[in-house]
């Protein structure tokens, strides 16, 4: 993730070229989706069947004049309990059905195939593949690549996709990319926040849609079990100061059996992280959720000393340099260990600029 990646304006035009000259176009987001990955997917799903003049079809439906498969490569295939809210849900196809060999396919905030879980082949078969995509470490996989790390949310780049298809921006659009927007830019209180982003959210609301509503969809509602398993998780945080390079790192893990104490499904464990990033303390936080085929889930953060993101994809995931992830399995305290060996390469040190 060392250049800068921007797309040019040919890029646009082969793309849009490309979607208008095909019969079945296969959307793919990457797996345990996030509101960025379903709800841009779930937008352009919409805009596309708005310019064939029809809606986005299901597997079972006539496919005239080109059929949209949206799907991505869970299995179990479960769409977010908090996603569930966003327009065009009942409308995704699981990966099973998706075409072995797409036609077109665009896949949706996904740094690397791996992140397409199982439908990583399918992209490799497509015989065009454009990626839509806003992570500097993306390592460029498709046919056309729509990939702008300047860009804050990768619905930034699907509204760009939606105008050029010269679709009108409906509230069906707007709420899937104002989801996005709004969950990448942590309520628009992280450093990606621009006046551009604002002008955007700006733009979308003119459709109808609102924010109080989507908030309280995304953030401000969960099981009463929550509480109990925050607490847990919680009481369990541990601070290293001496860690990234003295700028301090403060972790926590959610295991499957505080998720189970509870009830609770695996995105549960998703909004931990934006409390442990709270202590002052620490540059870095850093939250390993167990998934439910007890692979780490790790999520990093930084306040801005630390590049997480290169540390993370030194450990084989990928991400933004302020928030980042990879995929692990071992002891909790050796995965840890691991992240401070590469964070103490990557952070500048403490009281140095
Ligand atoms: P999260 O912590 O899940 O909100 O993810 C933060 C950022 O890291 C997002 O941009 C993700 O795309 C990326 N990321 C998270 N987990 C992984 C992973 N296992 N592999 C690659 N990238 C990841
Ligand atoms: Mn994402
Ligand atoms: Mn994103």
């Amino acid at each position: 993730m060392t250049t800068e990646q921007v797309c040019t304006e040919e890029d646009w035009e082969r793309a849009v070229k490309v979607l208008a000259g095909a019969s079945e176009i296969c959307l793919a987001c990457h797996v345990r989706p996030d509101a960025d990955a379903l709800g841009s997917m779930l937008a352009v799903a919409h805009a596309l069947g708005a310019r064939c003049g029809s809606p986005p079809t299901s597997p079972s439906r006539s496919t005239a004049p080109a059929s949209i498969i949206a799907s991505f490569g869970d299995r179990p295939f479960d769409v977010p309990r908090i996603l569930k809210f966003l327009p065009g849900t009942d409308l995704l196809s699981t990966p099973e059905v998706f075409p072995e060999r797409p036609q077109v396919m665009v896949t949706f905030d996904a740094a690397s195939p791996d992140r397409l879980g199982l439908l990583e082949a399918n992209a490799a078969a497509a015989d065009e593949l454009i990626v839509l995509d806003h992570h500097a470490s993306n390592t460029r996989f498709g046919t056309v690549n729509l990939i702008d790390d300047t860009a804050a949310a990768t619905a930034v780049l699907a509204f760009e996709l939606v105008g050029r298809l010269g679709v009108e921006l409906t509230r069906d659009i707007a709420l899937g990319l104002y989801a996005g927007l709004v969950t990448d830019t942590g309520s628009f209180k992280y450093s990606n926040t621009s006046v551009g982003v604002h002008e955007l959210a700006a733009r979308l609301l003119q459709t109808g849609i609102e924010p109080g509503a989507v908030a309280h969809e995304l953030w401000d509602r969960s099981p009463f079990g929550f509480l109990g398993m925050l607490s847990a998780v919680l009481g369990r945080a541990r601070l290293e100061p001496d860690a990234a390079a003295g700028h301090g790192l403060v972790w926590t893990t959610v295991t499957r059996g505080d998720r189970a104490a509870e009830g609770l499904p695996y995105e549960s464990a998703e909004s931990v992280i934006d409390v442990v990033r709270r202590a002052d303390e620490a540059d870095v936080a850093v939250v390993l959720k167990e998934d439910d085929d007890g692979y780490w889930q790790v999520s990093a953060r930084s306040k801005g000393q630390a590049d997480v993101g290169r540390a993370c994809v030194a450990l084989g995931g990928g991400g933004h340099r302020l928030a980042a992830g990879f995929t692990t399995s071992g002891p909790a305290t050796d995965v840890i260990a691991a992240l401070c060996r590469q964070l103490a390469i990557v952070a500048a040190p403490a009281g140095g600029r």
